[in-house]
């Protein structure tokens, strides 16, 4: 089967990525939120980060303007029917993903795709909720989108190799590359990055280092482009700490116990770069450590 539509719910950081990407690649993108708010700030936003790879020659005027306009929006799931493959990228929550597919499923060709963009839910349980789970797996982007090259593939228990084959074409189409994982707690890259981060708060918590050493040292001595604790502060305390109890909770291996300090962070309400502090404070000219 053929893709040439998709279905993009939800229209936050990650939903206007897709977007944009999608409608870049030659598919018609039919984008979904609750929130008409959100669908405007996506178009606007979309918009201007388009005009950015214009300006840097990475697309052309008019490759631009085809792209932009194959983009349409509505606040009504059913409206997303037709379209041959749908991932969903709404917000990180178990009911609200469960609640968007019973409302979405019956509007929906029986060959149609259903994706999920989820970075901790297991695909198998997701999958388990609808009527095709064999026609069902994560289609997890990185953030920013249209930056970022890669794409990771989970396979339920159940997908089958045609749905996880027409998901890798779509892949190969959007110039980015992809990794496929199985569905265990936080895939591959979170499995690895996230924990790495965890043990940097370790590292931190227990004094060998303080920020800016531990920092300095895995740029300089393990040639990371980020140090670890501006990489968390980048990504949100909060969302590191959710990516650790669902590691915890998931294997139930005590090597995932969320650092103490990490959680102490998230209980002040420090919660990176988007609360203007973390482990650095972000409110004058030059991020000051916190420790
Ligand atoms: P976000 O908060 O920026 O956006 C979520 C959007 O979903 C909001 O606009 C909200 O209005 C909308 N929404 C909520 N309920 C809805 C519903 N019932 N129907 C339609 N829209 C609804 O979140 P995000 O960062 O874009 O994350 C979205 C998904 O992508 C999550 O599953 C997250 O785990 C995953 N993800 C996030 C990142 C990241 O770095 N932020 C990376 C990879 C994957």
């Amino acid at each position: 089967m053929e893709i040439k539509s998709v279905g993009v719910i939800g229209a936050g950081q990650m939903g206007n990525g897709i977007a944009h990407v999608m409608a870049v690649a030659g598919y018609d993108v039919m984008l979904n939120d609750i929130n008409q708010d959100a669908l405007n700030a996506a178009l606007a936003l979309i918009d201007k980060n388009m005009e950015r790879q214009v300006s840097r020659n990475l697309l052309d005027a008019d490759a631009k303007a085809e792209a932009f306009a194959r983009i349409k929006t509505t606040m009504d799931l059913p409206d997303l029917g037709p379209q041959d493959l749908i991932i969903e990228a709404a917000t990180e929550r178990e009911d609200v993903k469960n609640k968007i597919f019973e409302t979405l499923l019956p509007h929906l060709a029986p060959q149609t795709i259903l994706t999920t963009n989820t970075s901790s839910i297991s695909i198998t349980r997701l999958a388990s909720r609808t009527d095709r789970p064999e026609r069902f797996m994560g289609f997890h982007f990185m953030n920013p989108v249209p930056v970022m090259k890669l794409v990771e593939l989970i396979r339920g228990i159940a997908t089958d190799e045609e749905t996880y084959q027409a998901c890798l074409k779509i892949v190969n189409n959007l110039d980015k590359t992809a990794a496929s994982a199985s569905d265990f707690p936080a895939f591959i890259v979170n499995r690895i990055l996230v924990p790495m981060i965890n043990e940097a708060c370790y590292t931190l918590y227990e004094g060998v280092g303080n920020v800016a050493s531990i920092d300095s040292a895995m740029k300089l001595g393990a040639n990371h482009p980020m140090g670890p604790l501006e990489l968390a502060d980048f990504i949100g305390l909060d969302t590191c700490l959710a990516i650790m109890h669902v590691l915890h909770d998931g294997l139930a291996d005590t090597k995932y116990r969320p650092c103490p300090l990490l959680t102490k962070y998230v209980e002040a309400g420090w919660l990176g770069r988007k609360t203007q502090r973390g482990f650095y404070d972000y409110r004058g000219e030059t991020p000051v450590p916190t420790r």
